[in-house]
């Protein structure tokens, strides 16, 4: 294979609107965007509705919002246009009968008027003999009479390609490299069906050749029917685009194509997350995403894998991608978002948090948000762990923890009122609250009172955060403010006195 590129490269992703975008539809969205961005080209968004049937309306709009929160953005698409539009095939439809009857006057397809009934009949004979099952060409024999008949009888027709039977026909594909069959293994498909409605074989060979594809980049599920498209460009004589069949993605157990369904559950029982949507609503950041994708079937090298979509634009080619089929390694996802938010600026954290904390019906004061973004930056891994770690700080009403919670290992609850006296006698004479002098307090007196600093820091985080897992206590006391803190100490002795009555 040459290193050339030979036209302009224009790569599209064409997802049926038959559901939501699955996250291994977006990862091959996403190489064939790296490709066209790689090499200045256009990546184009094309709509492929031509199964009515599976049609679901909602999908169209998950299908360009999970795109555009991914940032893999298109140069032409049903929204925007462009110029070689439209971008939706069902918009197209004269197009594909015009190219339909095109083959059909020029000895490359025939009208087949088989019932369904007869095909039905014709696979239980080939079964019944142990053959594949598959259309007996009945209607490519015709003699000119029957089919005038048949015309003049206004039967209804589908149209199917006159595949060659004999020799074979070679593709090479830029991942998978040579692909070979042998010209009798093919079935004659439909085209067009009697609806006038196009066949996926046609529309998109007719629509990659006029939107002028340059690489055909989509799932490798779609490389036994790549000899059939090959015929078909021949058989139009046109250009031919290159093919990179993408390798798909395993569910996290290795076994089967990745699917909502069997994708199964994290280590610690978590829901596989496989719809682009999901990501987003459980706190990812699309950068991270992108970066996870972008590790699947591809390598940045230099044994780096984190990089920005950037540094993959410059480094992205198809012919580095690998062709085995890869298991979906979610596990690293939590660990390289984690590893995205440590790397921003608190102040580029801090506006990111509010919307998980306000879906958790908590108001969020943007000023106090400021200061607890740098606090929960080094301990969460999705912007949604913001809530259980310091959801406390925006909280109306103070949810106490049960007084249980307040016991540390091998101190009572006696000694744990006493301490937390202390500590309230300690703290009311402190007058600078931060986070220093309150470590200058609270350190020595964990010594008079013969605890282990651990313990009444403990103690403290419960009865300050109603928590046992926090953020740092003395920056969150500090921002708290002392009136709240001795408050919330105060409960925390009363709710102590009854468990010891
Ligand atoms: N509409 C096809 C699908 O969603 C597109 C395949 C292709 O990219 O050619 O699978």
């Amino acid at each position: 294979m040459t290193n050339e590129i030979k036209r302009p490269v224009r790569t599209r992703f064409a997802p049926s609107p038959t559901g939501p975008l699955h996250i291994g539809g977006a990862r091959s969205a996403l190489f064939g965007w790296l490709f066209a961005r790689h090499h200045n080209g256009r990546f184009i968004l094309r709509i492929e509705d031509t199964d009515q049937s599976r049609f679901d309306p909602d999908s169209l709009r998950l299908i360009t919002d999970g795109l555009r929160w991914l940032g893999i953005v298109w140069d032409e698409g049903p929204d925007i246009g462009g110029p070689y539009g439209p971008y939706v095939q069902s918009e197209r439809l004269a197009l594909y009968q015009e190219w339909a009857n095109w083959l059909v006057e020029h000895d490359r397809a025939y009208r087949c008027y088989c019932t369904s009934e007869r095909l039905e009949q014709v696979n239980k004979e080939k079964q019944a003999r142990g053959e594949q099952p598959g259309y007996d060409r009945h209607c490519r024999n015709l003699s000119d009479e029957e089919r005038a008949r048949n015309e003049a009888e206004g039967k209804p027709f589908v149209i199917r390609l006159k595949v060659p039977l004999e020799g074979q026909t070679i593709a090479q594909d830029i991942v998978l490299g040579e692909v070979k069959v042998d010209n009798s293994t093919l079935q004659d498909i439909v085209l067009l069906k009697s609806d006038g409605f196009p066949t996926y074989h046609l529309a998109h060979v007719v629509d990659d050749h006029f939107m002028e594809i340059s690489h055909v980049t989509r799932a490798n599920e779609w490389l036994p029917s790549l000899p059939l498209h090959i015929l078909l460009w021949q058989a139009f004589g046109w250009e031919m685009p290159e093919y990179a069949h993408l390798p798909v993605l395993l569910n996290p157990n290795g076994k089967g194509k990745l699917s909502k369904r069997h994708a199964g559950f994290t280590e610690d029982g978590r829901q596989v997350l496989v719809l682009v949507d999901e990501f987003k609503r459980a706190g990812y950041l699309p950068q991270a995403v992108v970066n996870f994708l972008t590790n699947i079937g591809w390598t940045f090298g230099d044994d780096r894998e984190i990089f920005s979509v950037e540094e993959a634009i410059e480094r992205f080619d198809l012919r580095d991608v690998h062709p085995s089929n890869s298991r979906y390694p979610i596990e690293k996802l939590d660990w390289l978002n984690g590893e995205y938010i440590r790397a921003m600026s608190p102040d580029e954290l801090a506006p990111l948090l509010r919307a998980p904390l306000e879906q958790a019906g908590l108001t969020v004061d943007m000023e106090r948000l400021t200061r607890v973004a740098p606090l929960v930056q080094p301990r969460i891994k999705t912007l949604n762990d913001v809530v259980d770690m310091a959801g406390f700080f925006f909280r109306d009403q103070f949810q106490p923890a049960p007084a249980e919670n307040l016991l540390q290992k091998n101190v009572n609850a006696e000694q744990t009122r006493a301490a937390l006296d202390q500590a309230h006698t300690a703290l009311s004479a402190v007058e600078d609250f931060t986070h220093d002098t309150l470590d200058s307090t609270l350190r020595p007196l964990a010594q008079t009172l013969g605890l282990k600093p651990a313990a009444l820091f403990g103690m403290l985080r419960v009865a300050i955060t109603g928590q046992t897992v926090a953020t740092p206590l003395f920056e969150t006391m500090e921002i708290l403010g002392k009136q709240t803190c001795l408050q919330r100490i105060e409960l925390a002795i009363e709710s102590l006195a009854k468990l010891t009555v």
